[in-house]
């Protein structure tokens, strides 16, 4: 058995037994770990007073080999991010990010993949009210970038022609980006990308969420990321916070 201490962020928390929870966490040096916080609900000295959906600290765990369920040995909360629970929007991104986030990682740690999903969070903590959608489509942008997911938008995806940047283009899952007007004849099943929604996505991927948009660009670009996530990222099993997350802005709108 090996000690890990890094840093964590709790992505999926549920209870287990009378005293005990179990968590699914970020780490930022062995990917996605899967914990049992033994006492989690009565040791408040162990483990703090917040081990909630969304806190971030500093995470100490007994590790063994070929364990699907890790022990937690103790969790400082450095950031337990109440705001999350304060309006419905933000939970839902914020869950969104999450499901996202352990759909597409492993126990292998991705360079740069704890840092998206902690600034995506952080974004959406920050975000007004009304801006939460578009924080979330930011957020997961940026962690399909940061996974080199990368989709091509300046350039077409299949014969790598330049794309004129203040027209209109074809999205292609399957070819992985934006298509020229010959390769989009051929295509089937594109998607009509205006220049503003290109240029948004450019700028998600970048690091950059501000980004305003109306309900119509909302809903077509949360369609957008759901279709190229299970595209590429996807294993067939439902997205569930994802649909919840989609669902909320079409009835708030
Ligand atoms: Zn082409």
């Amino acid at each position: 058995m090996s000690s890990l201490v890094t840093e964590a962020i709790v992505l999926h928390a549920f209870d287990y037994l009378e005293t005990s929870r179990i968590l699914r966490l970020m780490t930022r040096e062995a990917g996605v770990q899967s914990v049992i916080a033994r006492g989690a609900r009565s040791s408040r000295k162990r483990f703090g007073t917040s081990i909630d959906l969304f806190a971030q600290g500093t995470v100490e765990i007994h590790i063994r080999p070929n364990r699907e369920l890790q022990s937690m040995a103790s969790f400082e909360t450095t950031r337990a991010r109440p705001q999350f629970a304060l309006d419905v929007g933000r939970f839902t991104a914020g869950s969104m990010i999450a499901e996202l986030a352990l759909r597409a990682s492993s126990d292998e740690s991705a360079q740069g993949m704890f840092d998206s999903v902690e600034r995506a969070l952080d974004n959406l903590v920050m975000a007004d009210a009304d801006h939460t959608v578009s924080a979330g489509l930011a957020g997961a942008w940026h962690m399909i970038a940061a996974l080199g997911f990368t989709p091509s938008l300046d350039s077409c995806a299949n014969c790598h022609a330049d794309l004129d940047p203040a027209a209109e283009a074809a999205f292609s899952h399957p070819a992985g980006g934006a298509l020229c007007a010959r390769c989009a004849r051929l295509a089937s099943g594109t998607r009509s990308l205006p220049a503003s929604a290109r240029n948004a996505l450019r700028e998600w991927m970048s690091g950059n969420a501000a980004m305003r948009l109306t309900s119509p660009e909302s809903r077509a670009h949360q369609r957008l990321l759901r279709e190229f996530f299970l595209e590429h990222l996807g294993d067939h099993r439902e997205l569930k916070a994802y649909g919840v997350w989609e669902q909320g802005a079409w009835t708030a709108a």
